[in-house]
């Protein structure tokens, strides 16, 4: 807890004290010091300032400034044991605890704690987008987040947590960043991790390919006044085009330790970290705070501003005056309002007025462009000294692919073929693993045949748990297939081009290049791809990136376009997916431009994307990639799409008629005493079959539907399967497999079943008129749950994500419409 909010006659231990500079050092001179006990001895009576008693001798201390001093007080011991031991390591927790019976009195607790809470180190990751954060981030942590070579990969902040020798690091990833102005929601996103919950230290990642640019935003850092290390990253790529750069005179030039690292191999991380516990014991050589020099002219108007806000003391607690005196000069609203509460608020704007329209006077430019320009001076100035480019083009390869697919005429082709290929492969690769999935299964359901009672039981065993969620597993390496496909365009570099290259398309369309990785990335799974819509700076372009996403053709789909399409089609499969996905595509065009005209009005963003080199992925990024696809897709596979086989074999199975029952039975009988064919008795078992599922509690459900999908050629069978179809897609397959697998089809597969199944009229259910139709409405209808609340979450109003499950309901009803009459006619 805070000092702040001790109360009289408490004591507490001090543990951390933040703030910085002279606010800092003048605390820690007058005693409170880490390990220090502290009492509050009488608070004042409005509560400012408070008499506390350290070493022996009484200070008082102004509440704003009793905040920056982090304490543990006795009363804290026991919550801190309880709550704690659900956060903490265990090998750490278990230390931790016998240490505490062994402890004597309540004074060597406190400090104990004090010890162990100061060994807790809050760090940050900042940098560009695209330079490593979150690949440092995993090898740190032990993580899995998505990295990928674009940037906007990471959207929102991720926690991990490390223990490296006797210190615990909190480690917080954040999105990339170009710098600390705040014009787009990551900038906003990282200004507020650092000023509202200070780190202890920041890692700033910079891409050692790229140092110039990287190195404005870690300008700003110094402006700060942050403590800070500096993860040269990429350092491999900066080794091998032969640069020389003479790294240790840079960080002593800006007084911050540089440690090269190569984040995805995880080279240098033990020494980054060394690093940051120097920074934070306040032991390292290096670390001196600096100012950026931006020139006799504007250093003298910096000064004035911050002579005007040193008058107000509790400006500049936590915050550097003279940042602040550089951002109000740069009229950034944030800095704007962190002084609003000030009493001589109305004296520093008036002082920044005269003194900004100074610097425009004398440069010709505002000054935002002018503070940039004196920046990258700056940077230039520093690399001048210890920085020499190398003979090697490293660049070479990628200009010259580039020069390739983003041809005037070839990309699009290429995109498209690659596109293709995409699906083509993801179709027919997939088929041989999982021929052999399907034996494993075919094992198990022989194995309970045999072995198991007849009855209830069993019936939910075969029919519900192997033949529901069976059936979806066994698409398991399609998907796979699919995810390797995306995670090698993403980790490549080709999707920034692909997003390059449909700029102009998406321009069309009233988009923008950004919205494009979404769009792709739906292809996986819409509720990533919905939240990665964060990456589009304008609320209406978001917005329709948002709605038109679920018309993207999520993985989850991919099944049953595999089960359907090998159901009717032999030879033309991948092209069928295909087209699937391209009407998918031509949707998306449609609705937004529609969207845009009757919706939401105009926005003009430009296009700003970084186009990083081409980069070969390493195996491991593959196989994490990969391996957190199989178990999400198996956890999923254990949890809802288990939960809803059991419930819908649960709706088909009951009520049971012992009435009917006993009549099949009888006529069983009769047959086998009249010496009737195995044929003639499987039939009578399926008329069975037939006549409990019409009449159990599905069959209600779906008869009660099936008027409404009837026009386009369903049954009530499948009008059941795609009301289950709306938690998740994969369901669609469970019911599929519960409703259409019966006794008569003994051990044939479901694709098998729904080949054999017949209408009343003893045509085949699944005819290609049919099975289109109902290709193009599961492509269409229903956002799948997850999907709904994401786009509820982001776009921030319920009203979206209901608008969402409307349209894409109705235009899967009139697409599959004409194409059930249309095709039918042939
Ligand atoms: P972030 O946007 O800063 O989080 O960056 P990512 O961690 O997503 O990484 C961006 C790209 O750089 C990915 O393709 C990584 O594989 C690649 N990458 C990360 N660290 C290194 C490194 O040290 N060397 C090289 N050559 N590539 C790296
Ligand atoms: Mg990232």
């Amino acid at each position: 807890m805070r000092l702040s909010d001790l109360l009289p006659g408490q004591k507490g231990i001090i543990v951390k004290v933040r703030g910085r500079g002279y606010f800092r050092k003048r605390i820690m001179e007058m005693g409170f010091v880490y390990g220090q006990e502290v009492e509050t001895i009488v608070k004042a009576p409005l509560q400012d300032p408070t008499q506390y008693k350290v070493m022996d001798y009484e200070v008082s201390l102004r509440e704003s400034e009793a905040e920056l001093i982090e304490v543990v007080t006795e009363g804290e011991i026991n919550i801190y044991s309880q709550e704690r031991h659900h956060h903490f390591d265990k090998v750490y927790d278990g230390y931790r605890r016998s240490f505490y019976h062994s402890l004597v009195t309540d004074s060597d607790k406190l400090l104990k704690i004090a010890s162990e809470q100061r060994h807790i180190i809050n760090v940050l990751l900042v940098g560009n987008p695209n330079s490593g954060k979150t690949s440092l981030f995993n090898v740190a942590a032990g993580k899995h987040e998505r990295v990928g070579n674009y940037s906007g990969v990471t959207v929102n902040a991720k926690e991990g947590r490390i223990k490296y020798k006797d210190y615990i690091f909190n480690l917080v990833d954040l999105p990339g960043t170009y710098s600390l102005s705040t014009c787009s929601p990551e900038e906003v996103c990282v200004r507020k991790q650092i000023f509202e919950s200070p780190p202890d230290v920041i890692i700033n990642v910079v891409a050692a390919s790229n140092l110039k640019r990287n190195l404005y935003l870690t300008t700003q850092l110094i402006d700060i006044d942050a403590s800070m290390v500096i993860a040269l990253n990429m350092y491999d790529e900066l080794k091998k085009s032969g640069d020389i750069f003479d790294h240790e005179h840079l960080a002593e030039m800006i007084g911050c330790p540089i440690v090269p690292t190569v984040a995805r191999l995880g080279r240098g991380i033990k020494e980054l970290f060394d690093k940051v516990i120097e920074i934070y014991e306040g032991k390292s050589s290096i670390a001196r705070h600096i100012h950026i020099n931006y020139g006799t002219e504007i250093e003298t108007e910096i000064q004035h501003i911050k002579d005007v806000i040193c008058k107000e003391d509790i400006l500049g607690r936590d915050i550097s005056r003279r940042y602040l005196s550089i951002q109000l000069l740069e009229y950034d609203k944030i800095a704007e309002m962190t002084i609003q509460h000030s009493p001589n608020i109305n004296e520093i704007l008036a002082e920044r007025d005269i003194r900004a329209q100074y610097i425009e006077n004398d440069f010709r430019e505002n000054t935002e462009t002018v503070f940039a320009n004196a920046r990258y001076g700056f940077i230039r100035g520093a690399l001048k000294e210890t920085y020499q480019k190398g003979k090697n083009d490293r660049l070479r390869l990628t200009h010259l692919i580039d020069r390739i697919v983003m041809h005037k005429f070839w990309s699009y082709p290429i995109f498209f073929m690659l596109m293709f290929i995409m699906f083509e492969c993801t179709f027919s690769f997939g088929r041989y693993p999982m021929k052999w999935i399907e034996w494993i299964i075919n094992r198990m359901d022989e194995y309970v045949e045999i072995y198991m009672m007849d009855g209830a039981l069993k019936e939910l065993l075969v029919n519900g748990i192997i033949g529901g969620v069976g059936n979806v597993i066994l698409f398991l390496p399609n998907i796979i297939i699919l995810y390797l496909f995306i995670s090698l365009m993403e980790d490549t570099g080709y999707m920034a081009r692909a997003a390059f290259i449909m700029d102009k398309l998406m321009h069309k369309i009233g988009l923008h290049g950004k919205s494009f990785i979404p769009l792709v990335m739906g292809f996986g799974c819409n509720v990533p791809a919905i939240m990665n819509t964060r990456v589009i700076e304008g609320y209406s372009t978001r917005l329709i990136t948002m709605l038109i996403n679920p018309l993207i053709s999520c993985s989850a789909r991919l099944p049953i376009y595999i089960l359907l399409i090998g159901a009717f089609s032999r030879n033309y499969g991948g092209l069928i997916l295909f087209l699937l996905y391209v009407t998918g595509i031509l949707l998306v065009v449609l609705m937004s431009l529609l969207f845009k005209k009757f919706l939401i009005k105009d926005e003009n963003l430009p296009f700003v994307m970084e186009l990083p080199p081409y980069r070969l992925p390493t195996w491991n990024a593959i196989r994490r990639h990969v391996w957190s696809r199989i178990s999400q897709y198996l956890r999923k596979m254990g949890g809802i799409i288990l939960i809803a086989a059991i419930v819908i074999w649960f709706l088909e199975y009951y009520p049971q008629n012992e009435k009917r029952n006993q009549y099949y039975e009888r006529k069983i009988t009769k047959l086998v005493l009249q010496a009737g064919s195995e044929e003639q008795i499987s039939y009578i078992r399926m008329q069975q079959n037939e006549e409990q599922k019409r009449n159990s509690f599905i069959g209600c459900i779906g008869c009660f539907i099936e008027p409404l999908v009837r026009p386009l050629g369903f049954d009530w069978k499948i009008a059941t399967c795609l009301i289950s179809g709306i938690p998740a897609k994969e369901i669609i397959i469970s019911t599929l497999g519960i409703l259409y697998t019966n006794a008569k089809n003994g051990n044939s597969s479901l694709k098998q079943c729904l080949q054999m199944e017949l209408d009343t009229n003893g045509n085949p259910v699944f005819s290609p008129s049919k099975t289109l139709s109902l290709l193009f409405f599961v492509l269409l209808y229903f956002p799948c749950i997850a999907t709904i609340a994401s786009i509820k979450n982001e776009s921030g109003k319920w009203e979206w994500a209901l608008f969402a499950v409307g349209y894409t309901t109705l235009l899967a009803w009139i697409i599959s419409f004409v194409i059930y009459r249309v095709s039918s006619l042939f």
